[in-house]
């Protein structure tokens, strides 16, 4: 059997991709739509007044980065409605968090967590970095290849999640760092065609 055969469409791997490349623009309309639905509610991250993240990100990125409280983040339909059901899981997802270009959506429960906001807040350098349709389009690649754990945009932002938990552990070990420069930097050397 092929590698991601799926077994209800008969899709290989390339076909799969085929399929949710096609649906990007469509994607990114609703992406589009929702952060526009959630415009009003929009506020600064520095608004939420956490002492760290500014250890890590330069002012003008917390100042331009945008949060929405919600009691559940919104996720695009990419299934139920696009088709896409090789990313049922994802549609299905339980997330505390999600990054639409420079707005992200936390979960009530778990707004206050500086860890989650530093979290979303290395998509957000990836969504900028690579731009929109870059990003859309080698996030969803990497779904599908390794599903949303191992999905190097997820694995990247979870590493330095953790150095940053370190650092609010207060080991002394963990240092701040210029976040921003060490992401570009991953991301050029992952996708050195694009950047
Ligand atoms: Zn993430």
């Amino acid at each position: 059997m092929e590698q991601n055969f799926n077994p209800d469409t008969g899709d290989d791997a390339e076909s799969q991709e085929a399929r949710v490349l096609e649906k990007l623009p469509l994607i990114e309309q609703w992406i589009d739509a929702t952060i526009e639905q959630y415009h009003e509610q929009a506020v600064s991250v520095e608004s939420f007044g956490f002492k760290h993240l500014k250890d890590f990100y330069s002012d003008d990125l917390l100042h331009n980065s945008k949060v929405v409280v919600v009691d559940e983040v919104p996720k695009p339909p990419l299934a139920s409605e696009f088709g896409l059901v090789d990313l049922q899981g994802f549609e299905d997802l339980n997330a505390q968090g999600i990054t639409y270009k420079d707005t992200y959506f936390v979960s009530t429960l778990e707004s206050k967590a500086e860890s989650l906001h530093f979290h979303e807040l290395v998509h957000i350098v990836q969504w900028q970095y690579l731009n929109a349709e870059n990003f859309l389009g080698e996030y969803a690649k990497s779904l599908l290849r390794d599903g949303y754990s191992g999905s190097v945009f997820e694995i990247m932002a979870r590493k330095h999640q953790e150095r940053f938990n370190a650092y609010l552990a207060g080991d002394n070990d963990a240092i701040p760092y210029n976040i921003e420069i060490a992401v570009q930097d991953e991301l050029k050397e992952l996708f050195p065609d694009l950047v």
